[in-house]
């Protein structure tokens, strides 16, 4: 054995028992849960590779940390283990044919699985059917008492009642994970960045917001004062028996939980019974797709053997049963050190702040940079450069820095102060204005703006120009051929040859895709004026009411105004931008070089679809997402981006998105495929 594993297990040692501390007792983790189980990982492997380092008090061996003195202490009759992980499908299989070894040759094994809910666990003893005692996991032997905040949790059952009339057990310790609700989260950190607003008002420091609802749960039942408790909508899903003495004997896992739904016991309904491990496979596959769409978090699967009588033969390692595993989900936060605050001009003169991060892997992909939104935003979380952060990536949501790891804080550190100078070089001024969340640079020469204007108008829901990405937006105006959209149809060849990255094909095919551009729809070109709050929508609204970009633009305040879906605030935020001299020139520089003002398309199709909101997910084949839409629109419908109760139907392709379909199975939405959707287009009417 060489000395620096020694070291290496020692320093393990001691970060795991200092990390499990500020998790278990404190609530307030400093790392990530994924940075913790590489922790563990690495001291497993060291101990497997160097088996004399193990000890009985080995973190390997062990579980939770010692109690805190806030609670008295309760002794588990029955230890509380923790569950050994698989990080990936290799490893739950291997955990599978461990488990299938373990047993007979011919044993049929069936698996309970079961969502691993993101919380805390609980063990409930009842004795006679009432409850007398609640109590934290603890170190495992010991736990803390927590009667008193349980009995405020509406959903534990306090005294048993059988539908059935089964024998209630005279002892029955019940265990499962208590868990906050993520609506109950987001309450509880709304009303901590309520609180905050008023403290920042008053000249006081910001409180730390909670950062997930593992932590918040954990933090809510182990409040001295049970009162707090009661009030933060904590809930419960029990999973397991403990001590029970008397009562029914059972053979099976699902037996028991069959039992304790029947004595009142909320048991989640999403616990499945399968006969294999690709099933099981399928299971963890299936809710890795769908954690999102649960009402609390989860962390992984936990998968069960069934039969009881195979789990007495399986037994127990010192840490963890071998009948069961927990096959955990890919991580979706990280700590990472935020590195700077910078900010962000858009095209409106918007000015975001967003976090410069140490690149972190999270969510499936690295995250460097991440938006911070608004100033108020930056001063309610108290992100300051140098900070430890957390960041979050779930699902399709974009990256999010929760908060700061407050412990962590190099000293001296001051809140960030958001720059009163723009980041371009003209540094124009930046002001808020009443009323509004956003700073805004008012220098209306603002390269960084214009920059953005003219991506804007090459993008794909705008002119939509092939080719034409933001790099070369930003060389070409940084060397002055830009300067603003309508320069965009005087491009040559010869002037993209001399940026950096352009070869004579890449050259001509970009200003061929600039050419076919100038008979986009008009729509799509008032669109691409980029003029504020003047969406799709109402450039649609538009064109169709005066046919040409002309009338649009010499028309009145009142007469622009009347137009359905535009209304004042889009009225006039178009009357004051084509009284600019410098958007005047974009428009002649368009009409100079044939951009057709004009080209309203009027459906002559049956306009069958009026009144009907048709939902699109997923690919179809004779269709494009575009494509899609428009035959809606064409025919009078509405083609919106998510599933209520006022759709009239979802047509679904390959890859559809799980949540669109739960939405519209649970609100009884007819649910199309593309063949279908061919006889609502045909017909506007659903297919018999
Ligand atoms: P675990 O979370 O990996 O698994 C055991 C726990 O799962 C049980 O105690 C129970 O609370 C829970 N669980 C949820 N649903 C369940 C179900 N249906 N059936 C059975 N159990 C279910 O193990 P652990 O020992 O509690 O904790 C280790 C984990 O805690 C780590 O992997 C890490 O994620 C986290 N942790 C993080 C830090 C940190 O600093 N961030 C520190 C310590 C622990």
């Amino acid at each position: 054995m060489s000395l620096s594993a020694a070291e290496r297990h020692a320093e393990l040692r001691s970060l795991i028992a200092y990390h499990r501390e500020r998790y278990y007792r404190d609530d307030s983790p400093e790392i990530s849960d994924a940075e913790y189980d590489e922790l563990d990982r690495e001291i497993h492997e060291l101990e497997f590779a160097f088996p004399e380092l193990q000890s009985s008090d080995s973190p390997t061996q062990t579980v939770g940390t010692e109690i805190a003195e806030t609670f008295s202490t309760v002794e588990h009759r029955v230890p509380m283990t923790s569950l050994d992980n698989a990080m990936d499908s290799s490893e739950l299989s291997a955990w599978g044919e461990r488990a299938a070894k373990g047993l007979a040759a011919d044993a049929v094994i069936q698996y309970a699985c079961e969502l691993k809910i993101d919380g805390l666990a609980l063990s409930l003893r009842y004795e006679n059917g009432v409850l007398v005692q609640a109590a934290t996991r603890g170190d495992g032997r010991f736990g803390e008492d927590v009667t008193a905040n349980v009995l405020t949790i509406g959903v534990v059952p306090k005294k048993l009642v059988s539908k059935t009339k089964a024998v209630i057990p005279s002892v029955l310790e019940v265990r499962g994970e208590v868990y906050l609700p993520i609506d109950a989260f987001e309450k509880l950190k709304a009303a901590k960045e309520a609180e905050n607003v008023v403290r920042i008002a008053a000249g006081k420091k910001p409180e730390p917001v909670p950062v997930n609802p593992r932590n918040a749960g954990a933090g809510s039942l182990r409040q001295k004062d049970a009162t707090v408790t009661a009030g933060r909508g904590l809930a419960f899903w029990s999973y397991q028996l403990g001590e029970v003495i008397g009562g029914p004997e059972f053979t099976s896992h699902h037996a028991t939980l069959d039992f304790l739904q029947d004595l009142g016991f909320p048991v989640n309904p999403n616990i499945a019974l399968v006969n294999s491990m690709d099933e099981v496979t399928a299971y963890c596959e299936k809710f890795q797709n769908e954690r999102h769409e649960l009402p609390y978090e989860i962390d992984g699967v936990v998968i069960k053997v069934d039969d009881l009588a195979q789990r007495e033969t399986l037994g127990f390692t010192a840490r963890a049963p071998r009948w069961a595993i927990a096959f955990k989900f890919p991580p979706e936060e990280r700590t990472t050190l935020l590195k700077d605050i910078q900010i962000s001009v858009g095209r409106t003169g918007r000015v975001t702040p967003f976090a410069v991060l140490e690149s972190v892997f999270v969510g499936g992909s690295n995250v460097a940079m991440a938006t911070l939104h608004n100033e108020d935003q930056v001063r309610l979380k108290d992100v300051r450069p140098g900070d430890t952060v957390t960041v979050r990536k779930a699902g399709d949501v974009i990256p999010e820095v929760v908060g700061p790891v407050l412990s962590l804080r190099p000293k001296g550190s001051e809140p960030w102060v958001f720059p009163s100078v723009c980041s371009c070089p003209m540094k124009g001024e930046l002001t808020r204005p009443d009323g509004e969340v956003n700073m805004r640079c008012i220098e209306p020469n603002c390269p960084q703006q214009r920059d953005q204007r003219i991506i804007y108008f090459v993008s794909r829901g705008a002119m939509d120009i092939d080719g034409f990405g933001e790099q070369t937006v930003i060389q070409l105006s940084d060397v002055g051929i830009l300067s603003d959209a309508g320069d965009i149809y005087s491009l040559t060849v010869e002037q993209l040859l001399t940026l950096e990255g352009f070869a004579q094909k890449g050259a001509e095919k970009l200003i061929v895709a600039i050419d076919a551009s100038k008979t986009r729809p008009l729509p799509k070109l008032l669109t691409a004026l980029g003029i504020k709050h003047l969406g799709p929508a109402a450039s649609e609204a538009l064109a169709l009411a005066f046919g040409n970009l002309d009338d649009i633009m010499n028309a009145t305040e009142d007469d622009l105004a009347t137009v359905d879906g535009v209304g004042g605030v889009i009225a006039n935020s178009l009357i004051s931008w084509y009284s600019r001299p410098d958007n005047k020139v974009i428009i002649e520089k368009l009409r100079a070089a044939g951009v057709e003002f004009g080209n309203v398309e009027v459906s002559r199709l049956p306009q069958n679809l009026v009144g009907k909101n048709i939902v699109v997910t997923g690919t179809l084949v004779d269709f494009d997402r575009d494509g899609a839409e428009r035959a809606i629109k064409d025919r009078g419908g509405k083609s919106p981006g998510s599933v209520s109760k006022k759709t009239f139907a979802l047509v679904v392709g390959a890859e559809a998105g799980a949540s669109k379909l739960t939405k519209a199975q649970e609100l009884g939405v007819p649910i199309l495929n593309e063949e279908q959707f061919k006889v609502v287009l045909e017909t506007g009417e659903l297919p018999a």
